[in-house]
C-alpha cells in the first residue's frame, strides 16, 4: 500500500509516523522548503490535554460584542468579502450553546487521552524539551472562576484530574505570579499537562522519519486531486502522483484543495502571535500558565542556556494575512512582564500562524466520501495537543481498524 500525505507540519508528520509503522511507503508532500513552517511552527507549545473546550460556548455571546469593540481585545473580527468567513462565523454562533459545547468537551477529551497515553512514546528519544510540568490556568473574576469551577465538575465526570486553587494556593505553586496578584482570585491546577517545542518536534520527527524510509517531498506544492479508475491522484505541477490513499493534513489551507474534489471542509484560518523570550539569567515559571485575562499562554521550554518561555495569543478572524504588526508583539511582551516578572530581552523570534478551526471546535478526521481520500485537519487550537489521538484515528480509518475511542464525532457530515 502507497500513501501521500499532504503537508509537513505536526499532523503531517504523526500521520507519516504511524502509516510507516503500518508498513505503508508514505510519502510526504510539503510546499514550504522545510517541515512546520505553518502553524506548527511557533505555536503556545503546551500539550493542554485537560482545556479541550471549545471556544463555541453558551458565554462567547454575551462577550462578544465587548471583545470585539475594545481596541486591546485579543479577539479581532475583519469582515471579508468572503461567504465562507461568515458561513463560519454564523456555524460558530450556533455552537454557542451547552448541549454542543459539552458534547464537543467530552469528545475532545477521549481523543486528548489518546493522545497523553500516546505522547511519551512518540516523543522518546526525540530532543524536543518535552517537559510534564502542569499547568496553571487564572482567572481575573468570581464569576470566571465560578465558571471554571463547573466546567471542572462537569470534566471530573469524564476522567480529568484537577483542582481548584485560591489566588494564595496558585501563588505558592507559581511564585513567579507573585506579581500579577491583584489581577487574579483563583485558578484551576492540572498536574497532567505538558510542554514542548512543537517545531521542533516535527523537525526531529521528520528526520526520524527520513531515516526510516519516509519520502519527505518540500518544495511540493499540491494544486489539485483527481480520483481516476478508483485512485486518488494528487498533483504536483504536472505531476500526477497516485496513492491508495491520500491525506490531507495540510491546515488551515486543507479547505481550498478539498474543494478540487467537490468537499466542503468548515475550516477557517485563526490567526494568533507568538514571542519566544530567552530566560537571559531570569527566573522562570516553573509550570505553564494561561492567564484568562489577557488570554495569553506561558510555557517554560528547555534547560540551561536554551532556557526559554514561550508566549502565545490573540485570535484574528482575517483570512491569510502573514503581516506581524509590531502593537501584537509588544501586548505579547507587555504581558510577559506583568502576568510572570519576566523582562523580555534580546531576539524574541515573533510569529504569526494560523489555526485550522472548524465552527464547533471538533477536527475532522478519517474517510471521506471520496474514494481514497482521507482527513487529519481542523484541530484548531490544539493540533500539538490532539496530534498523537488525531493521527492513530485517521490511520485506523486508512487501515480499516476499528478506533480506540469513538470517531464518529469527527466525521465530515
Ligand atoms: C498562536 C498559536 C498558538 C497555538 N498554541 C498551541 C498550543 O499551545 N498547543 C496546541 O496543541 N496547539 C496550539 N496551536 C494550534 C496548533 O499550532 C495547530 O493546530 C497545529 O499546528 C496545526 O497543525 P497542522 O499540521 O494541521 O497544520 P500546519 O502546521 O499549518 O501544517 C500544514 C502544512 O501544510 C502545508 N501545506 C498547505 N497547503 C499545502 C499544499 N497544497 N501542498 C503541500 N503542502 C501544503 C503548509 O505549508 C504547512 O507546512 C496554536 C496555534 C497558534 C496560531
Amino acid at each position: 500500500m502507497r500513501a501521500i500525505v499532504v503537508g509537513g507540519g505536526v499532523a503531517g508528520l504523526v500521520t507519516a509516523h504511524d502509516l510507516a509503522a503500518e508498513g505503508i511507503a508514505v510519502t510526504v508532500l510539503e510546499r514550504e522548503e522545510a517541515v512546520a513552517r505553518g502553524a506548527s511552527g511557533g505555536n503556545g507549545a503546551q500539550l493542554s490535554y485537560s482545556y479541550v473546550a471549545p471556544l463555541a460556548e453558551p458565554s462567547v455571546l454575551g462577550k462578544l460584542p465587548t471583545l470585539l469593540a475594545d481596541p486591546a481585545s485579543p479577539l479581532k473580527f475583519r469582515l471579508q468579502l468572503d461567504p465562507r468567513q461568515w458561513r463560519w462565523g454564523l456555524a460558530f454562533l450556533a455552537a454557542c450553546n451547552l448541549d454542543t459545547a459539552r458534547a464537543t468537551t467530552a469528545a475532545l477529551l477521549r481523543l486528548s487521552f489518546l493522545s497523553r497515553a500516546r505522547m511519551p512514546q512518540l516523543v522518546a528519544g526525540i530532543d524536543c524539551d518535552y517537559a510534564v510540568n502542569g499547568k496553571l490556568v487564572v482567572y481575573p473574576d468570581a464569576a470566571s472562576l465560578a465558571q471554571a469551577k463547573a466546567q471542572m465538575e462537569f470534566q471530573a465526570t469524564l476522567g480529568c484530574a484537577q483542582r481548584l486553587l485560591s489566588r494564595d494556593e496558585c501563588i505558592e505553586r507559581e511564585p513567579a505570579l507573585a506579581g500579577y496578584a491583584q489581577h487574579f482570585v483563583g485558578g484551576v491546577w492540572t498536574a497532567s499537562e505538558a510542554a514542548a517545542d512543537c517545531g521542533l518536534f516535527c523537525e526531529r520527527l521528520a528526520q526520524r522519519l527520513s531515516a526510516r524510509g519516509v519520502a519527505l517531498r518540500f518544495g511540493a506544492e499540491v494544486a489539485r486531486l483527481e480520483v481516476r479508475a478508483g485512485r486518488p491522484h494528487v498533483y504536483v505541477g504536472r505531476e500526477a502522483l497516485a496513492a491508495d490513499a491520500v491525506v490531507l493534513a495540510n491546515g488551515s489551507a486543507a479547505p481550498k484543495l478539498a474543494r478540487s474534489v467537490g468537499l466542503d471542509l468548515p475550516i477557517y484560518p485563526l490567526k494568533g502571535y507568538s514571542i519566544t523570550v530567552p530566560a537571559d539569567g531570569q527566573r522562570l515559571p516553573a509550570c505553564s500558565i494561561t492567564d484568562t485575562r489577557r488570554k495569553v499562554v506561558f510555557a517554560p521550554l528547555g534547560r540551561g542556556k536554551r532556557r526559554r518561555v514561550r508566549v502565545a495569543g490573540f485570535v484574528e478572524m482575517a483570512g491569510h494575512d502573514r503581516s506581524i504588526p509590531p502593537a501584537r508583539i509588544a501586548a505579547l511582551a507587555a504581558a510577559t512582564r506583568e502576568v510572570i516578572g519576566l523582562e523580555p530581552r534580546g531576539e524574541l523570534a515573533p510569529w504569526c500562524g494560523f489555526r485550522p478551526a472548524t465552527p464547533t471546535g471538533l477536527p475532522l478526521l478519517g474517510a471521506t466520501r471520496v474514494p481514497g481520500v482521507f482527513l487529519n485537519v481542523g484541530q484548531g487550537a490544539l493540533g500539538f495537543t490532539l496530534a498523537a489521538g488525531s493521527a492513530r484515528v485517521a490511520v485506523d480509518a486508512i487501515v480499516g481498524r476499528e478506533p480506540p475511542i469513538d470517531a464518529r464525532p469527527f466525521g465530515l457530515r
